[in-house]
């Protein structure tokens, strides 16, 4: 099969396919699978390799016996190689964007202009970033003189685990660093969305990435997961996830020596100051809390108003939300499904806690119930809760969906103390006509990323990552080259 015949069974399936591992450059079946549902119907639409240290094995000795001459190509053959995935994914937008849609529960309309052009962005940003890459150096003058310089080599076999919500958008942000830098790669896509990596891999083929550089595994965290991040040749571990699976990482891996980086959860607060131009704001507010179904990192969770526009905004919001279309994914719609049914209950029992607790809704709360092929996914209306304590699980847990919780705030260094008041510090956003307000709210927010005035607008110069729970490390053009490389000073005496 090839990348066109791939596409076209995952598009066009009338029942369950399987997808396969991708070890030395061949697909390879597994005995054990896994159902992967389409969350817009609650019905299996393929079925992922359930691989366990056997398959990861495979991959790892394939990754390791291809990192030898990868690693010796020049940068220039890298970069091109990645220009071409990145123009082969962009010639196959839509189809991508239509299977990580059904494989996800995202609308189509999201995938088109934010999952697969971020993927194509990711590839055609490190083929670049790494040709433009420096490294420093310095002529010592006491009390020798020494010509000291650093090189940054890449460091081997690179274990990359991804999460579900943005599958394929995640994943291209480790691969195509870590490939630039001269590793090589064995990725574990979440269980829950894989077909888009198995794609990817035809893709891989079809831009001529040589065998055995990259390798995807499929399966779940405990059985193909861990034997990935405690491979003793697999000296560096990128994971996206869960604060849960980061801290369970970070602790197995710990007497092993191993470079680590950990993208993990969040509890973004949004903070809307008096003097916020809140019908201008109100559209990225809205998008913030809800894009993706919530399913995004770094979508609002805490929604701080400042209490003399309150009620104001609080009826704007409603509306607002109440506006949003939830349905099928192929639709014209602003939410589709979550990922799945587990997923679902996690969210709605947030809902019922709310209730439990006598919050007021100020939208959502009543369950949805689509028709026809849809009446068994898993949807959930745009939901917001107001009268609730700062303490209360709503405010302090990850919800991972479209549950937002909306309180009033009276002062700035109020607020501020407020939205640092849980253990995660990944993003926050502040909307204010108040240019020094914004600058010096921003300076005391415990984030990795904060927003004014604006929200998800990303510059891949930048650093990304999580304070507190939600991380250790940054993503960028010079902190991922710098993680996917290990630095050496060379000194010459002579
Ligand atoms: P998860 O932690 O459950 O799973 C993430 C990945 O880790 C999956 O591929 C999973 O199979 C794997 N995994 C699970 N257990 C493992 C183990 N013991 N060893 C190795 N791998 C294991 O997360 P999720 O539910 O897929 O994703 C949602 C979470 O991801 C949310 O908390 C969200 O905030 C977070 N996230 C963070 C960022 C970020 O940039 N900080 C971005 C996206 C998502």
């Amino acid at each position: 099969m090839d990348l066109a015949e791939a596409l076209n069974l995952a598009l066009n399936a009338t029942s369950p396919f399987a997808i396969e591992n991708f070890i030395n450059g061949r697909f390879v079946p597994t005995e054990r699978v896994i159902d992967s549902v389409d969350p817009s119907t609650g019905q299996v639409w393929a079925h992922v390799p359930d691989s366990d240290a056997v398959q990861v094995n495979q991959a790892v000795e394939a990754a390791d016996k291809a990192f030898k001459s990868w690693s010796q190509t020049s940068v220039q053959y890298r970069s091109t190689i990645l220009n071409k995935i990145a123009d082969i994914v962009e010639a196959n937008l839509s189809a991508f964007a239509a299977i990580e849609s059904k494989d996800q529960g995202k609308p189509v309309n999201l995938a088109k202009v934010i999952d697969v052009p971020r993927c194509v962005h990711n590839f055609r940003f490190f083929a670049t970033a790494i040709l433009h890459d420096t490294n420093e150096s310095v002529m010592q003058q006491e009390p020798v003189t020494a010509l000291n310089y650093v090189v940054k080599q890449p460091i081997g076999v690179a274990g990359l685990i991804s999460p579900w919500n943005l599958p394929l958008y995640l994943l291209s942000f480790k691969i195509a660093p870590a490939l630039a830098a001269g590793n090589t790669v064995v990725a574990k896509p979440s269980e829950f969305t894989s077909v888009t990596a198995w794609l990817l891999a035809y893709v891989f083929q079809e831009a001529g990435v040589p065998e055995g550089v990259v390798n995807i595994v499929f399966g779940n965290g405990p059985r193909a997961g861990e034997p990935l991040v405690l491979h003793p040749r697999v000296p560096i571990v990128s994971f996206t996830g869960s604060t849960l699976i980061g801290r369970r990482i970070a602790e197995i891996t710990a007497p092993l020596n191993k470079k680590l980086s950990l993208e993990m959860g969040g509890k973004n607060p949004c903070i809307v100051f008096e003097s916020a131009d809140v019908d201008k704001a109100m559209p990225t507010i809205i998008k913030s809390c809800f894009s993706n179904q919530g399913e995004i990192c770094l979508c609002t969770s805490r929604l701080f108003v400042h209490k003399n526009i309150f009620d104001e905004f609080a009826k704007k919001f409603s509306l607002a939300a109440n506006a949003l279309k939830v349905g099928a994914p192929q639709d014209d719609v602003d939410l589709g499904a979550v990922v799945s049914e587990q997923h679902y209950r996690k969210i709605t029992s947030y809902i019922g806690i709310a209730r439990d607790i006598g919050a007021t809704f100020l939208c959502g709360e009543r369950s949805l119930h689509l028709s026809n092929g849809n009446k068994s996914g898993f949807f959930v209306q745009p939901t917001a809760v107001t009268n609730i304590s700062d303490d209360s699980r709503l405010m302090q847990e990850e919800i991972f969906g479209p549950v937002i919780c909306v309180l009033p705030f009276e002062t700035e260094d109020e607020v501020i103390t407020r939205a640092n008041n849980v253990i995660y510090g990944l993003s926050a956003s502040v909307w204010s006509n108040d240019v020094s307000q914004v600058h010096r709210v921003a300076q005391k927010l415990q984030a990795g990323t904060v927003w004014c005035n604006c929200w998800l607008v990303r510059e891949l110069n930048m650093p990304f990552g999580g304070t507190k729970a939600s991380g250790v490390g940054r993503e960028s053009a010079k902190d991922s080259i710098e993680f996917f490389t290990e630095k050496k000073t060379v000194i010459d005496g002579h």
